[in-house]
């Protein structure tokens, strides 16, 4: 009989076999009751200061007197298995009148698409930006000159804003479309460890052949993917989605459309003005804005993991900081360990920071976001004024890096100082392609400034040394979650324009690689239900 028996524990020098007597001995079974393990999850535990380990979720078959007893035990919460049973999707018998369309493909669009395609729909996706060989060619040059391609830049393009990600697949929905979405991973060439592991991790490099695995099999399926192809309007008769006006290379092209996936995340202010110029109905929603730490990462792993930092089976350590401060939440967000710092706007005039890593985590920094929570009444009621006020801290910081794409950045010590950093201390900056040294208080709202300020002493306490002067900050953070809400009803559908789904990031609805991609196979069934796949 299958029992899944949670957190036991796991040395981080244990073998399989070693492994094996020990949760014998944890559950006390001799070896002849216990028959295959499978380790379901596994997540280190360091909470408590020199003991570091694994705490794993186990299935193990069991012979039936074991199972027993270890489903008797109230302290095990042993629980018998049964594999989660997928439910059939169940397909729409109206035939569309017109072609599915996804524009975007980030992870909502990408997975919106996958699903249509591989139920039959023969979805026709495009996105703005190019294909990843291209894209991949115009973000270096960015990173090494400073100005972005408008359209090919680190958030448009395939794959969307998760190819140039950390490629952190943690949700913490346990919905569990998410299992799907880390399994289609898997099976496109992820790590298997992903399915596994607490905080699954692919870094941008492998992450960047998995998205291209992804394509050749939707488009296997029967779907059809352009690229450099831009939605650019919307057609409606009585409220109800008719067709899209899609343009590539300047040459626009009408398509009669029955359902249309809007994943176009939270990059493309042209495309929100679009749709906020139509009569979409969108509303301002809190995010928060602020700036990139970094520190050691000795540093780090010495304080989470002290002696056993640098084991090779823990890897980079990480944190999650949370502090309160004039009345805000302050916050760590997207940390990424043995990292860089990266530019990741697209437009001309702006300075967008964010963080990456690849696959091995083998830089020298670790860095975060630090960030402080931003509400409507700061910016305004309007649907836009949430990007207007994102575009002004971008611009701000674009002017105080001094206006070629450099990133103003700071010690830590003059930043609590108030003034201008003249020269770097033990860390160096990882933002390519280069800062200039400036006073960052200059360049975030007064709220922002003190809030972080006073959350430096907290964060302090709850890591040794994290507020070390020579700790290096760069601004600016302001693209966490986006700023507005595409109003969308129980059915995924527009408020305004049926038939019209808009999903992930940029819709407001979801944050992040896994959550996008789970919003993007709702969207997906949703459509299903609706509608007949299309002839073979
Ligand atoms: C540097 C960086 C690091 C990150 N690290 C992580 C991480 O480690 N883990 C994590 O979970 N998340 C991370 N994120 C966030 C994550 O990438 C996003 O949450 C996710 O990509 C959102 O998915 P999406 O499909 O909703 O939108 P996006 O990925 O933004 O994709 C939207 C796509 O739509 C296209 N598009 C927009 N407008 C149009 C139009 N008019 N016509 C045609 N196409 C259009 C764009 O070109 C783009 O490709 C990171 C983001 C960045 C920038």
């Amino acid at each position: 009989m299958q029992v899944m028996i949670p957190a036991l524990r796991m040395t981080l020098d244990d073998t399989d076999d070693s492994f094996r007597a020990s949760v014998a001995r944890q559950l006390n079974l001799g070896p002849e009751d216990m028959g295959r393990l499978r380790v379901l999850r596994r997540a280190v535990d360091a909470r408590k200061k020199g003991d570091v380990f694994f705490s794993v979720h186990v299935l193990a078959d069991l012979s039936p007197r074991a199972a027993r007893r270890v489903l008797g035990d109230r302290k095990l919460h042993a629980q018998a298995w049964q594999e989660p049973a997928e439910a059939p999707l169940v397909h729409g018998d109206r035939p569309p009148k017109g072609q599915i369309v996804v524009v975007g493909m980030g992870p909502g669009g990408l997975f919106a698409g996958w699903l249509l395609a591989k139920e039959g729909y023969r979805p026709l996706i495009v996105d703005r930006g190019k294909a990843m060989e291209d894209r991949v060619l115009d973000v270096e040059s960015y990173w090494r000159t400073g100005r972005a391609d408008p359209e090919s830049n680190p958030l448009f393009g395939e794959g969307g804003a998760g190819t140039f990600s950390d490629g952190k697949l943690t949700a913490r929905s346990k919905d569990p479309r998410c299992a799907t979405v880390l399994d289609t991973f898997i099976a496109a060439g992820a790590p298997e460890e992903i399915g596994v592991l607490a905080k699954p991790h692919v870094g941008t490099d492998r992450l960047q052949q998995v998205v291209k695995n992804l394509r050749e099999e939707i488009v296997a399926l029967g779907g059809q993917v352009r690229f450099s192809t831009k939605l650019e309007a919307i057609h409606t008769k009585d409220g109800q989605l008719s067709a899209v006006t899609l343009v590539h290379e300047g040459v626009p092209q009408r398509v009669d459309c029955a359902a249309l996936v809007l994943a176009i995340g939270q990059g493309a202010r042209d495309t929100y003005r679009y749709l906020f110029d139509s009569g979409f109905a969108m509303a301002p929603k809190p995010f928060a804005v602020g700036v990139r730490a970094e520190h050691p990462q000795s540093l780090i792993d010495e304080s989470q993991y002290g002696p056993f930092a640098r084991h090779p089976k823990l890897g980079a350590a990480d944190y999650k900081l949370t502090a309160q401060a004039g009345g805000r939440g302050v916050y760590s967000f997207c940390m990424c360990p043995g990292g860089f710092v990266v530019a990741s706007g697209a437009g001309p005039r702006e300075m967008v920071v964010n963080g990456m890593s690849n696959f091995d985590r083998a830089g020298q920094n670790a860095n975060a976001a630090l960030v402080v929570q931003v509400f409507p009444e700061d910016f305004g009621k309007g649907a836009l004024d949430g990007m207007a006020f994102q575009q002004r801290l971008e611009q701000a910081a674009w002017d105080l890096g001094g206006g070629e794409g450099l990133a103003p950045a700071c010690r830590l010590g003059d930043f609590l100082a108030g003034q201008r950093t003249l020269r770097f201390g033990s860390v160096s900056p990882t933002f390519r392609p280069g800062v200039t040294g400036a006073d960052l208080n200059l360049c975030l709202p007064p709220f922002v400034r003190d809030g972080l300020r006073e959350a430096f002493v907290t964060f302090g306490r709850q890591i040794r040394a994290f507020d070390m002067p020579d700790a290096v900050l760069t601004a600016v953070e302001s693209r966490t979650s986006a700023p507005v809400r595409i109003l969308r009803d129980e059915r995924m559908q527009s408020l305004t324009h049926r038939g019209v789904y808009p999903v992930g990031e940029g819709a407001g609805y979801a944050g992040g690689i896994v959550s996008s991609a789970v919003d993007g196979l709702r969207a997906a069934e949703a459509i299903i239900s609706q509608f007949r796949p299309e002839e073979p």
